[in-house]
């Protein structure tokens, strides 16, 4: 997804201290949820695809403390589509 990929570089250059607020201040809520949408179609493994957050309504807070970090369990799948679904639900909770 280009429009994440731009926005994670923003996000890179320092000026946020999390990537959700940037996100916030960056998309509108549709654009949120299209992107929402769009990393839910991820099939990239099946780690990935357990825990990863498919609408706002879903409790991705408390999943995201208990997460840290299986990740460190490398099964050779850098794919941000679950990161980044916690972070995209996380500033749409923000928008409200
Ligand atoms: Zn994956
Ligand atoms: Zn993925």
């Amino acid at each position: 997804m280009d429009l994440m990929k731009q926005l994670e570089d923003e996000y890179n250059l320092g000026e946020y201290e999390n990537f959700s607020s940037l996100l916030r201040d960056r998309l509108e809520k549709n654009q949120a949820l299209n992107i929402l949408t769009s990393l839910n179609t991820c099939n990239c493994c099946l780690k990935h695809t357990i825990n990863r957050p498919s609408s706002v309504d879903e409790h991705y807070l408390q999943e995201q403390q208990s997460e840290s970090y299986p990740d460190n369990i490398k099964m050779g799948c850098n794919c941000k589509c679950r990161h980044n679904s916690r972070h995209i639900c996380r500033a749409i909770n923000d928008m409200k």
